[in-house]
C-alpha cells in the first residue's frame, strides 16, 4: 500500500486547505494510505507528532477554510543538508514513500533538492549505520509532486496559483472600498499590494478597479521621467472630472534602472500635484480570508491530479508540478518550472523586461 504524505509550505494562500483535503481524499479514494506532514518542512525534520495519519474525516470542512489547517513555517534547517537528512530520515522511519508539497517558489525549489539529492541521503544514512540495507531498501527512489501554492502567482508553467485569484478579489475588494472615501474626499490613494518579484496582483486588481496608474517590476517606468509622466495622466484624470486618484504600487516596483519605487515615493510626487493623498498598504489582509470558488476548483482539481501523478510516477520520469494552462490541468516538470521562474529574475536583473513579460504566463503578457 503506497504512503503518501502532504505538505503546505512557506507563504500560506487561500486554497491550500481545499488541497490538502483534495489529496488526502483521492489518496484514501486510490486506496493509499495518506499522511499530514504539520509546519511544513520544519514537521519533516521535526518528524514525531508533526507527521500525522489522515482520514477522510480529517479533513471535513477544509474546502471552506482560508490558509492551511496543517500548518505552514519556514524553515532554515531544510536548506541545510543535514535538515534533509533527518527529513529523509523521518519519511523512511514511517514508511512513506511520496510527498505532495503545496507551496510556492522557494518550496518547490527545496522539494527539487531533496527529490535530486534524495538517493544520496539514504546512502547516506545507511552508511552511518541509521538505517539497515533492508529499510532502505524500498526508499531509494523518492516520488514528489509540487502543487503551487501562492498568492502572488509567480511560478512559471501555471496560468494561475492556488491562492492567487482569492488575493485578487480582496484587493479589489479593498480598493473599492478606498475609492469610496476618495471620491467622497476628492482624496489621491497610494495602495501597496503583495506579489514578491511578480507583478500580477498589482497589474491585475489594477485593471479591475481601473486605477490610474499601475506600478509593477516587469514593466517599468523610466528613471526620472515617471514622476512627470505619473503627474500628467493623473492630472487628465481629474480633468475628465474624476474625483479620486487610485495609483497601485506593486510590491516589487521598480524603475528601468532597477531603483526601488515606493509607496512613500509615489505619494510625494501626487502631493506635488497639489492632491491631498494618503498611503493604505494592504498588508496580510490580502492572503486572509476563505478562497474563492476559482481557488477552490482548481486546489481540488490539481490535488487529484498530484495523486495520480504520484501513482503514475517511475523513477525514470521527472518529478512533476500540477499547473493549469488554457483551462486544462497539466503535469510538467518540476526542475522546468523552477529554472523558467528564475528566468523571469534574471530577465529584470539584466534589464531586459520584455523578455521578463514574456516568461510570465499567457494572461499577463497580453
Ligand atoms: P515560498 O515557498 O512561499 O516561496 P520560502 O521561499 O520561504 O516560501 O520557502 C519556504 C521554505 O522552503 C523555506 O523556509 C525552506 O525550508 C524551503 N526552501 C526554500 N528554498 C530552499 C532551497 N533553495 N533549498 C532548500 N530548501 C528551501
Amino acid at each position: 500500500k503506497k504512503k503518501i504524505a502532504v505538505m503546505t509550505s512557506g507563504g500560506d494562500s487561500p486554497g491550500m486547505s481545499p488541497a490538502v483535503r483534495a489529496v488526502v481524499r483521492s489518496g484514501i479514494y486510490f486506496g493509499c494510505d495518506m499522511f499530514a506532514v504539520y509546519e511544513g518542512y520544519e514537521g519533516l525534520v521535526r518528524g514525531g507528532d508533526l507527521l500525522k495519519k489522515m482520514e477522510w474525516e480529517d479533513v471535513r470542512g477544509f474546502l471552506s477554510h482560508g490558509g492551511t489547517d496543517i500548518g505552514t513555517a519556514r524553515c532554515a534547517e531544510f536548506r541545510e543538508r543535514k535538515g534533509r537528512l533527518q527529513g529523509a530520515y523521518n519519511m523512511v522511519v514511517n514508511g512513506i514513500d511520496a510527498l505532495v508539497v503545496c507551496g510556492g517558489d522557494g518550496s518547490l525549489t527545496g522539494a527539487d533538492l531533496f527529490r535530486s539529492e534524495w538517493p544520496s541521503l539514504i546512502e547516506e544514512l545507511v552508511q552511518t549505520g541509521r538505517l539497515t540495507a533492508a529499510e532502505a531498501e524500498p526508499h531509494r527512489h523518492l516520488t514528489i509532486v509540487g502543487l503551487v501554492g501562492s498568492i502572488d502567482n509567480d511560478m512559471a508553467g501555471t496560468d494561475a496559483t492556488i491562492g492567487a485569484y482569492s488575493a485578487l478579489e480582496r484587493i479589489s475588494e479593498m480598493v473599492d472600498y478606498i475609492d469610496e472615501t476618495a471620491n467622497s474626499h476628492s482624496r489621491a490613494f497610494v495602495v501597496e499590494v503583495m506579489g514578491r518579484h511578480c507583478g500580477w496582483l498589482g497589474l491585475m486588481s489594477g485593471l479591475s478597479t481601473g486605477a490610474d496608474y499601475i506600478f509593477i517590476p516587469e514593466r517599468p517606468p523610466k528613471h526620472g521621467k515617471w514622476q512627470d509622466e505619473l503627474k500628467e495622466i493623473c492630472s487628465r484624470h481629474r480633468g475628465y472630472g474624476k474625483r479620486n486618484t487610485t495609483v497601485i504600487v506593486a510590491e516589487g516596483a521598480i524603475d528601468d534602472e532597477l531603483q526601488p519605487i515606493t509607496a512613500e515615493t509615489v505619494k510625494d510626487v501626487l502631493v506635488e500635484l497639489g492632491l491631498d493623498t494618503r498611503i493604505t498598504t494592504l498588508g496580510h489582509v490580502q492572503r486572509g480570508g476563505t478562497a474563492v470558488a476559482y481557488d477552490r476548483m482548481l486546489s481540488t482539481l490539481q490535488g487529484v491530479e498530484a495523486v495520480k501523478a504520484v501513482l503514475e510516477s517511475t523513477p525514470d520520469i521527472p518529478s512533476p508540478v500540477i499547473g493549469i494552462a488554457e483551462n486544462q490541468i497539466v503535469r510538467q516538470p518540476l526542475v522546468d518550472s523552477v529554472r523558467d521562474t528564475k528566468m523571469v529574475a534574471t530577465a529584470i536583473e539584466a534589464k531586459d523586461f520584455d523578455k521578463a513579460m514574456s516568461l510570465r504566463d499567457s494572461t499577463f503578457a497580453e
